[in-house]
């Protein structure tokens, strides 16, 4: 028994060292991808079904990595994060966005995109300058505050709450759109809602990608809507991938929908040919 114990504490050694390891090796090869502008940006662009065309989308990181191929954010969000990179990769893709905005914005315009939401991690929302920096760079590029959008994680509001509240105030104020993202997942009440200054629920896309099999998750999901809409919130449902799911969600009020069934993250020159399909 003492020799099993022991072999043990050997291979949990060894996983924890390659883990680490690992970890170090992607941090080394994530600083040098954001100072050699290896990360790219694409846009999903997000369907109102009302309006039966597109007016919204989100910006989501991208790195496709020389030897390794596309390391999917997942992997990398969550290193940036626990090293601190993420405050640059951060301003990386704010930056981009507010480029893409400048340089496309007629473009944009004539598909029906009006404005680019970007996801904002908690280490960012709550660093000392934050909100300067940030309005430095909506500022530098000339961009209206209303055509740029801030999406937090439910979880995040919730971990420090009046921090939170104090500086999505501060956006807000400025004319920045908030939405809460990937709501349903965390563990605040609906009611919980009114207390942040938010525009906008993501419903997350665990609710979604059952229906209509899951009665249940149809419940869920018309109860959150019909609760955002009191609230006089903005509803996207995520992660819309048929049309049943399309038409189930329309039909309960929400109109705004982001998935593969209207279209994927792309490179901002592939956003730009939906325009030429359409016209
Ligand atoms: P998220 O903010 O919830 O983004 C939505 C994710 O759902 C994206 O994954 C998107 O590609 C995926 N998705 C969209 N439509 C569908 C669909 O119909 N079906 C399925 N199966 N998936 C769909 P992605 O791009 O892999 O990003 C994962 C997460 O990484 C994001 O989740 C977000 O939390 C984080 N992330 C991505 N870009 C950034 C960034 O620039 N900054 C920060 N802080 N986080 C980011
Ligand atoms: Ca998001
Ligand atoms: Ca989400
Ligand atoms: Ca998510």
């Amino acid at each position: 028994a003492k020799d099993f114990g022991r072999n043990q504490a050997v291979y949990f050694s060894q996983t924890l060292d390659t883990e680490i390891k690992n970890k170090v090796r992607l941090e080394h090869k994530l600083r040098n991808a954001i100072v050699n502008e290896e990360l790219k940006v694409y846009l999903q662009p997000q369907y109102d079904a009302t309006k039966q065309k597109f007016v919204w989308a989100e910006a989501l990181v991208r790195w496709i990595d020389k030897d390794e191929g596309f390391i999917p954010p997942d992997k990398f969000i969550a290193v940036a994060e626990e090293t601190g990179l993420i405050h640059e990769l951060g301003f990386v893709v704010l930056r981009k966005v507010c480029w893409y905005m400048q340089t496309y914005q007629e473009q944009l315009s004539a598909i029906g995109i009006e404005g680019i939401a970007v996801n904002i991690s908690a280490r960012q929302l709550f660093a000392k300058n934050f909100f300067e920096q940030a309005m430095a760079i909506i500022g530098e590029y000339q961009i209206e505050p209303r055509q740029i959008e801030f999406e937090v994680t439910e979880s995040l509001l919730m971990e420090n709450a009046k921090q939170a509240v104090e500086v999505m105030g501060q956006f807000k104020r400025q004319g920045i759109k908030l939405a809460m993202d990937d709501f349903g997942t965390g563990y605040s009440s609906l009611a919980y809602l009114k207390h942040f200054p938010i525009d906008c629920v993501k419903i997350d896309r665990s609710f979604i990608k059952d229906i209509p099999e899951d009665k249940l998750d149809m419940e869920l999901s018309s109860a959150i809507i019909a609760m955002a809409l009191k609230l006089g919130l903005e509803i996207v449902a995520e992660g819309v991938e048929t049309q049943e799911q399309s038409a189930f969600i329309h039909s309960q009020g929400c109109r705004l929908m982001q998935g593969y069934y209207f279209a994927r993250p792309m490179p901002i020159e592939e956003v730009l040919l939906l325009a030429s399909v359409k016209a």
